[in-house]
C-alpha cells in the first residue's frame, strides 16, 4: 500500500473545507477536493496545486445519490482507497432578521433542505466511501459539527450560544447523534469517527464574521490524523471535548 494518505474533503472549494484540504495537503496527503460547482472546484484545485498540494477535483453534491456514487468511483479509480473523509459541506438555511431561525415560524422546506445537506448528505457520503475507507490501514472520519448542536449548551442559560437557529442547530445535534451511532458500529475496528466544531469562522457562511478559516481548520485536521489509539465517538473544538 502506498505511504501517501488519500483524503476527501466535502465542500472543499471554499471556507473551512478549503483550509482543511490545504492543511492535510501540507501534511503530505493527496487530497480530493469535493465540490459541486465545476468552476469553483477547478479554481480551488488550481490554488491548492499552486501551494504545492497534491489535489484532485471530485465532483460532489452531497444531496445527490448519483453524484456521490460517481465520486466514490472516481476516488477508486484515482487512488484505490480512502484514508480520511472529512464531511465538511454544510448549509445554515435561510436566516431571519438578526440571524435567527424562529421555531414558531419555520419554513418546513428550509428544515428539509438543511437536514438533507447536513445530516442525510453526511450519511450518504460516508456509506458510499466506506468500502474505500475499509481498505485503509487507519481510516479516519471527521464530521463538521458546531457547538450550536450541543443540546447541553443550548439548554444552559449560562452559556452564550448565539441566536436561536431552529433549522440549523438541530441538524448538527442530529449529526452528532449519528456520529455516535457510527462510532458504536465501528467499535473494535480501526475506523475512528469524531465530530469537530471549527468555532465561529469568517466565511461566506457567517458573512465574514469570526476567526480566520486557516485557524478554524486545526481541530478537523487533528482528528483526521489521529493515531490508532485516538478517541472515537466524541465531539471536539480547539479547547477539547464539547458536551453533547
Ligand atoms: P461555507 O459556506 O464557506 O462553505 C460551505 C461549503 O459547503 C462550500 O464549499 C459549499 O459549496 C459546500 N456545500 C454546501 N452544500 C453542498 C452540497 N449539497 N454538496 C456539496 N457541497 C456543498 O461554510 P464554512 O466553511 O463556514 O462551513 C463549513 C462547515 O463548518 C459547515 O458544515 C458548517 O456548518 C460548519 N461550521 C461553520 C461555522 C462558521 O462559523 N463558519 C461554525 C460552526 C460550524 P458551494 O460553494 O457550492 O456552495
Amino acid at each position: 500500500m502506498s505511504e501517501t494518505k488519500i483524503a476527501l474533503v466535502t465542500g472543499a472549494n471554499k471556507g473551512v473545507g478549503y483550509e482543511i484540504a490545504a492543511g492535510l495537503g501540507a501534511l503530505g496527503h493527496r487530497v480530493g477536493v469535493g465540490a459541486r460547482d465545476e468552476a469553483r472546484r477547478a479554481s480551488a484545485v488550481e490554488k491548492l496545486r499552486a501551494a504545492g498540494v497534491d489535489a484532485f477535483g471530485v465532483p460532489l453534491d452531497v444531496t445527490d445519490d448519483q453524484s456521490v456514487t460517481e465520486a466514490a468511483e472516481l476516488i477508486e479509480r484515482q487512488a484505490g482507497r480512502l484514508d480520511v473523509l472529512v464531511n465538511n459541506a454544510g448549509i445554515s438555511g435561510e436566516m431571519g432578521t438578526g440571524w435567527v431561525q424562529d421555531p414558531t415560524t419555520l419554513d418546513l422546506d428550509v428544515v428539509r433542505k438543511v437536514m438533507e445537506t447536513n445530516v442525510i448528505g453526511v450519511i450518504r457520503v460516508t456509506n458510499a466511501m466506506l468500502p474505500l475507507l475499509r481498505r485503509s490501514a487507519s481510516p479516519r472520519i471527521v464530521n463538521a459539527s458546531s457547538t450550536v448542536g450541543s443540546v447541553t449548551w443550548q439548554a444552559d442559560p449560562n452559556v452564550d450560544v448565539g441566536p436561536i437557529m431552529a433549522a440549523y442547530a438541530p441538524t448538527k445535534s442530529y449529526l452528532n447523534a449519528v456520529t455516535v451511532q457510527y462510532a458504536r458500529h465501528f467499535a473494535g475496528t480501526n475506523i475512528l469517527i469524531n465530530a469537530a466544531c471549527p468555532g465561529l469562522v469568517a466565511t461566506d457562511f457567517t458573512g465574514g464574521y469570526g476567526r480566520p478559516p486557516q485557524e478554524a481548520a486545526a481541530t478537523a485536521i487533528r482528528l483526521a490524523t489521529l493515531p490508532d489509539d485516538g478517541p472515537t465517538g466524541s465531539f471536539f473544538n480547539d479547547e477539547g471535548v464539547i458536551p453533547w
